[in-house]
């Protein structure tokens, strides 16, 4: 809007100059010409004046009423008569607005000026027509002395009498000049009459002006009290009348302003209140249209917004009521998102993150903040802490499952097999199953389910089958203690080592009793006392010497002693009056998960308490489902499993953290509940490890350059080596090197991974699994080397050997060849024969081997034989057919054969 001439601005609104300098004066602008210059500013006072006036027109009322008075009029031959008048008075009222009055006060004034000096031009013109009546009147008589007829003088005021009264007198009452029209005086009405009725009609217009200026004053009146009493309301919820006042403009908003907002919202809430007062005053006229219908519904839904006040207040004013403040519980654990306390306020995330900033904590919206903090937020917002166990709601489900339980009887124990690396912990394991398993399951196929069980003269025992501390300690981490008792492994012929100790400590540090038994018994390097005396320095002593030590001389080789290794167990176990209800929901421990490709999400769990049936709904970590199917360790299909019982279910969408706690709920509500309740947990817990990375990047980049990082890329085959790996790399890190496990997971090896170690220098490295071929293809390409392992001290020690930087040459497989199943067919010889494509390397017939499926380790031995056509051979190249058997073991199509060999090598990471 630039500066435009009068002319220009008629042209634009299409209207002739002097209507344009018309309503600049109206305007109450100064007068000028018709090329006189009309300011940007005036021009804008122009435009809301002339908005006003335009919405004044639809905001008028119009009342009319008649009234019939008397006059004296002086007719043409000078007499005077009285005579009826009729006056139709049309008032308009129109809403009050303050910025309005006192331009129609001024206008007005003007008016009434103006009336003024026409009354007073009126009187004058009258006296001059009295005179020339006077004048006539003397000239009549003269004629009249000439034979003028006297009767035509009477018909003719006659005449001007009905005349008259047929005249209507319109009286129009104007607050707006431009409206305003001046009274029309009757056609007879003497100057006298029209300077009295002038002075009534501006007494008129004063008393209409001093009850506009009252009401005005009155709805002001209201308006504070009204502001006051929101005041008082908000200091309801809040002392601190600032806060109060954010408080009412939150809950007018659904968001809270910021402070400096406000006074405007405040203003707001005027300008509305002032809206509403005027729609009082018009209520009336606009009831019955269409636009009154939606006044209506508005004022009912403030109405109903100003639940909680009285309504007859809340008619009384007609504004909106601010919404009465929700108070809100805002449930919190140990520490929550920043992000969900904003949600559980009902407010902007910003504004959660202004409100920790005054406080001095810089913070994203993803971060964790503590309970303490969160509780000061909480209380700046208006708002209660409620502050909740984390497991509050498991534990009501608990509750519930335990209230069913019942018929509590002996239940057999869980023991766990610990020990230094090598010391014959598997071939235990192993040797126990095959003496008391395999002979009595007709048919069953070993399978690993991560536990089994065994049954002795003495009862049942049950063995958890995924052997070492890392494993053991990275189920209790989850709050799991799945064993009773641990089975310390120390071979008789290499004694206490590291891990022994380790073992022991772990043993200890969950309070679970300890039974050694010495390995390798049948070897002639065997020692015993040796190992006895080592152990006692760790304070573990002997029951022979006065301890509280079992201690079993056993040969997992030979089987010696096994039978006396359980029965010591057992006595252990009935030492320790283990029981459990057997009636009831199940609840336990899922000891192994994973996801199957044709099966969906596979998981193993550890019945702890109650029986675990086929069709229970179980909720397993973060996940639910019901169970579909279940077998035990021998692959047997099975309905029920009691208490120490492990078994394989299908049926859960995921696979849950191994050492998650598992419960069968009825109610699938609350399993849903408990299950979103722990995805968000977890979800806190993913982001404050990813915080606490984020600041070790800060830590890094500061300069500190003593401290170097070891990434790691880490995939394994099952959920339960993934989470001691983890563990136990966790406790790696020293103050000169930090090692930080950038990426994990269950599954091959692939491009993405290699992609990330690439880009952020990391090592990869595979538990029993294998890089898949897009992910070895890329590796090759990069030049990076992938490290596997199927031993979890194979992998620690070569992390803690780089990190130490002393890469002593050590023994390390190195894969030879690879051959892929093509089909399986039957031979009378050998049993199950396979016909393989070697896709790498070379196969060779008397190097170990391991059988991949998936990508992931699931046997290895050695071939039992290798053919080219038909013929034994003793190695067969890349690109080449090739019949080949397994030696115990029967591979289907699809697998992959490796043959590896351990060689010394000089290492590096
Ligand atoms: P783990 O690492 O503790 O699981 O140990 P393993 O069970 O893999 O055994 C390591 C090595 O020790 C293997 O070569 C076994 O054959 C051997 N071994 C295990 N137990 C015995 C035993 O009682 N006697 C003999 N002579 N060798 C054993």
């Amino acid at each position: 809007m630039a500066n435009k001439t009068v002319k220009e601005l008629a042209q634009i609104s299409k209207q002739t100059p002097e209507v344009v300098l018309k309503q600049l004066t109206d305007a109450g602008l100064p007068a000028r010409g018709e090329n006189d210059v009309v300011s940007e500013a005036e021009q804008e006072h122009l435009v809301s004046f002339l908005k006003q006036s335009h919405g004044e027109k639809k905001s008028r009322i119009s009342l009319k009423s008649r009234t019939t008075s008397t006059a004296q009029v002086t007719g043409t031959s000078g007499k005077s008569k009285t005579v009826n008048v009729v006056r139709t008075k049309k008032v308009v009222y129109e809403k009050p607005d303050p910025a309005k009055i006192e331009a129609q006060i001024a206008a007005q004034a003007k008016a009434a000026e103006e009336e003024r000096l026409k009354a007073i031009e009126a009187k004058q013109a009258a006296e001059r027509s009295k005179k020339e009546a006077a004048e006539r009147q003397a000239a009549t008589l003269a004629a009249m002395r000439a034979n003028t007829a006297p009767a035509e003088k009477a018909e003719t005021a006659s005449v001007v009498v009905k005349k008259t009264k047929k005249e209507e007198v319109a009286v129009e009452i104007k607050t707006d000049k431009k409206k305003a029209q001046p009274a029309k005086p009757a056609k007879t009405e003497s100057a006298e009459d029209k300077a009295a009725r002038q002075a009534r009609e501006a007494e008129e217009d004063r008393l209409r002006q001093m009850e506009a200026e009252t009401r005005r004053k009155a709805a002001e009146e209201a308006q504070k009290r009204t502001l006051e009493q929101m005041k008082q309301m908000a200091s309801r919820y809040n002392d601190n009348e600032e806060t109060a006042t954010s408080a009412v403009v939150r809950t007018r908003d659904d968001a809270p302003l910021a402070d400096g907002l406000v006074g405007k919202a405040l203003e707001e809430s005027f300008e509305k209140e002032r809206r509403e007062i005027k729609r009082g005053t018009a209520g009336n006229s606009g009831k019955n249209s269409k636009k009154g219908g939606r006044r209506n519904q508005e004022e009912r839904e403030i109405k109903t917004k100003a639940r909680g006040l009285k309504s007859s207040q809340a008619n009384k004013h007609k504004f909106e009521m601010p919404v009465e403040k929700i108070v809100h519980n805002v449930e919190v654990g140990e520490g929550i998102v920043v992000s969900d306390l904003a949600q559980k306020m009902a407010v902007k995330v910003r504004e959660v993150i202004k409100a920790l900033m005054k406080m001095g904590e810089m913070v994203r919206e993803g971060d964790t903040i503590d309970q303490d903090t969160a509780g000061l937020v909480i209380e700046e917002f208006g708002h209660i802490l409620v502050p909740v166990s984390e497991t509050k709601l498991e534990d009501d489900l608990q509750e519930a499952v335990n209230e069913k339980s019942g018929n509590i009887q002996t239940r057999p124990p869980v023991v766990t097999i610990m020990g230094h690396v090598d010391h014959g912990k598997t071939s235990l394991l192993d040797k126990i199953r095959a003496t008391k398993v395999a002979s009595g399951e007709a048919g069953g196929i070993t399978q690993h389910i991560g536990a089994y069980h065994v049954e002795t003269e003495r009862g049942v025992i049950t063995f958890l089958d995924t052997p070492g501390h890392a494993a053991f300690t990275a189920m209790r981490s989850r709050g799991a203690q799945a064993t009773d008792i641990v089975v310390l492994v120390v071979a008789a012929d290499d004694g206490m080592m590291p891990q022994t100790e380790e073992a022991i400590d772990h043993a200890r540090a969950a309070g679970t009793p300890l039974i050694v038994a010495i390995n390798k018994m049948d070897k002639d390097t065997a020692d015993p006392d040796r190992v006895i005396n080592e152990l006692s320095v760790k304070e573990v002593i002997p029951e022979e010497w006065g301890g509280d030590v079992p201690m079993v001389r056993v040969s997992a080789k030979s089987g010696m002693g096994i039978d006396e290794l359980l029965e010591v167990i057992s006595i252990q176990a009935e030492v320790m009056e283990l029981e459990a209800p057997v009636d009831g929901a199940a609840q336990g421990v899922v000891i192994e998960s994973r996801l199957d490709k044709g099966r969906g999400a596979v998981a193993s769990l550890l019945v702890k308490k109650g029986t675990l049936n086929q069709g229970d709904l179980v909720l397993a970590g973060e996940y639910y489902g019901k169970v579909r199917a279940m077998t035990d360790e021998n692959g047997q299909r099975i309905k029920h499993a009691g208490p120490s019982i492990p078994v394989e279910i299908l049926g859960l969408p995921e696979a849950p953290a191994a050492g998650s706690e598992f419960l069968v709920v009825s109610d699938e509500k609350k399993a849903r509940e408990v299950a979103d309740f722990r995805a968000a947990r977890e979800r806190d817990r993913i982001l404050e490890r990813q915080n606490k990375m984020r600041l070790d990047t800060l830590f890094d980049s500061m300069g500190n350059s003593e401290v170097a990082t070891l990434n790691i890329i880490l995939k394994t085959d099952v959920r339960g080596s993934l989470e001691a790996l983890l563990g136990a790399l966790d406790e790696l890190s020293t103050d000169e090197v930090k090692v930080r496990v950038i990426s994990s997971g269950v599954g091959a090896i692939t491009e993405s991974d290699v992609i990330l170690a690439e880009s952020s220098e990391a090592v990869l490295l595979g538990f029993n699994v294998r890089a898949d071929n897009a992910g070895k293809k890329k590796a090759d390409a990069a030049g990076l080397d992938i490290r596997y392992y199927s031993v979890i001290y194979g992998l620690i020690d070569d992390v803690k050997a780089a990190m130490s930087g002393m890469l002593a040459p050590e023994h390390r497989e190195q894969i030879l060849g690879i051959a892929e199943v093509r089909e399986v067919f039957r031979s009378s010889k050998f049993g199950a024969a396979a016909g393989c494509m070697v896709q790498e390397g070379t196969i060779h017939r008397n190097k170990p081997i391991r059988v991949l499926r998936d990508d992931k380790v699931i046997f290895t031995g050695q071939l039992q034989s290798l053919r080219r056509y038909k013929d034994d051979v003793n190695e067969v190249k890349a690109g080449m057919e090739c019949g080949l058997a397994v030696k115990g073991y029967e591979v289907a199509v699809g697998d992959k054969i490796e043959v590896f060999e351990i060689h010394e090598v000089r290492r590096e990471l």
